[in-house]
C-alpha cells in the first residue's frame, strides 16, 4: 500500500510503498477516507516535537471504513464508517482503568509512536475506532479527532455548565471549536481574547463579544463588559504566561481557568486577591480522553460543531502536496485545515 512517512527529522516526508499492516485479535484495519494534516506534523518533520523511532506514517486525525476487524472486537464491523482516537493505551493500568488513558505508561500516539494516517491503510486497536454517523463527512470526522475533542475536554475539565460565561484567549484551531462547543453547552455570553484583526471579526460572526488585546488590558475589558463580575470560566490556548495570568485574573467568584497552550515560562500571581479571595482553581488541560468523543460526536452530529466548507482544503496522498501543506503552517494565520482525500468510495 501506499504511505508517505517520516524517515528523517528536518527532512520532508517520502512516499514508501510499504506491507498492508496484519491486525492481531484485538485490533482493526481501517480503510483510510480522510486524513487531517495537523500542525504538530509539522513539529515532527521538523524535529521540534522528537520521535525516536523512524521512519514512521504521521497522520493522528483519521477517519475510514472498517475493512477487517480481530477476533476480540465486537463493536463494528466490515464496511462501518468510524473516526479514531489516536491514544493507542493498554487498557489495563491503573490509570486506563479508570478511563484515564493519556497517563498510561505505555500510552503511544496513533501517527507519531506507531504508524497513522497517512496511508491507504491503518492498524488500531479497535476500542480506539469510534462509529462516525452518516450525517458527518470523513473530513469532519477525521479533523474533529485532535483540536475539537482537546477543546471539548478542556470545557469538560473546567466544568462550564449551561449559563455560565466564558472567556476564550487565542482563537486558532482550538478557540474555533471552543467557542461552538460553549455554545453547545448552552453557556451564556462567551468572550474571545485576540490581537488578530481577522479572528476577532470571525469570533464576532459566530456570537462572541470580540476582545481587542491591542486596544487595552483584556482583562479591564471583561471586567467592565461583565459589571465588574468577571467570567466562569476562562481558556488559555495561547501559551504565553501573560495570558495565562489574564485568564485567572478575568475570572470572578468560583472561577475556573484550563491552561491548554504550552509554555516553558513561569507564570506568577497574587494568591491572597487572585486566588484565595475569589475560590478559582487553576486547571492544567492535557490532550483528551475516549470519554469525551460520545459528546463531541453527537455534537457534530447534530451540527452544533461546524467547520463550513470553505474552512478546508484537500490534498492527495501525495508527499509533494502533502510537504507544501506543512510547510505553509509556518506563517498561516487563517482557520483553513488541509485534509487528504486518501479515498472517496470503498
Ligand atoms: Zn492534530
Ligand atoms: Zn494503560
Amino acid at each position: 500500500m501506499r504511505a508517505v512517512r517520516l524517515t528523517q527529522a528536518g527532512r520532508p516526508l517520502q512516499e514508501a510503498d510499504v506491507d498492508r499492516p496484519e491486525i492481531g485479535a484485538s485490533d482493526v484495519l481501517i480503510r483510510v477516507a480522510a486524513s487531517g494534516i495537523c500542525h504538530s506534523d509539522e513539529h515532527y518533520r521538523a524535529g521540534i516535537s522528537r520521535i525516536d523511532r523512524l521512519p514512521v506514517t504521521l497522520g493522528h486525525e483519521i477517519a475510514g471504513w472498517i475493512e477487517k476487524v480481530g477476533g476480540d472486537i465486537k463493536h463494528v464491523t466490515r464496511g462501518d464508517r468510524v473516526c479514531v482516537h489516536y491514544l493507542a493505551h493498554c487498557g489495563s493500568c491503573e490509570f486506563c482503568v479508570r478511563g484515564l488513558e493519556q497517563f498510561c505508561r505505555t500510552g503511544e500516539m496513533i501517527g507519531k509512536h506507531r504508524d497513522g494516517g497517512y496511508a491507504e491503510f491503518v492498524k488500531v486497536p479497535g476500542t480506539n475506532a469510534f462509529v462516525l454517523p452518516d450525517e458527518i463527512p470523513f473530513e469532519i470526522g477525521a479533523i474533529m479527532m485532535c483540536s475539537s475533542a482537546t477543546a471539548l475536554h478542556a470545557l469538560n475539565k473546567a466544568r462550564l455548565k449551561p449559563g455560565e460565561s466564558i472567556a476564550i484567549f487565542g482563537f486558532g484551531g482550538l478557540g474555533f471549536s471552543a467557542l461552538q462547543l460553549a455554545r453547545a453547552f448552552e453557556c451564556d455570553q462567551i468572550y474571545v481574547v485576540e490581537i488578530n484583526p481577522a479572528k476577532l471579526a470571525s469570533a464576532k460572526m459566530l456570537g462572541a463579544v470580540p476582545i481587542d488585546a491591542t486596544k487595552g488590558d483584556p482583562v479591564e475589558q471583561i471586567d467592565h463588559a461583565t459589571n465588574g463580575k468577571g467570567v466562569d470560566v476562562s481558556l488559555e490556548l495561547i501559551g504565553s504566561a501573560k495570558t495565562m495570568r489574564q485568564a485567572v485574573q478575568c475570572l470572578g467568584a468560583l472561577g475556573r481557568a484550563a491552561l491548554v497552550g504550552l509554555t516553558a515560562e513561569s507564570m506568577s500571581l497574587s494568591p491572597y486577591t487572585e486566588l484565595i479571595n475569589k475560590e478559582v482553581e487553576i486547571i492544567g488541560v492535557s490532550d483528551h480522553l475516549a470519554a469525551d468523543l460520545p459528546t463531541l460526536i453527537e455534537f457534530a452530529r447534530s451540527g452544533k460543531l461546524r467547520f463550513p466548507p470553505n474552512a478546508l482544503r484537500f490534498v492527495d496522498l501525495d508527499a509533494e502536496q502533502i510537504n507544501a501543506s506543512l510547510d505553509a503552517f509556518r506563517n498561516s494565520i487563517d482557520h483553513i485545515r488541509t485534509v487528504i482525500k486518501v479515498a472517496s468510495e470503498v
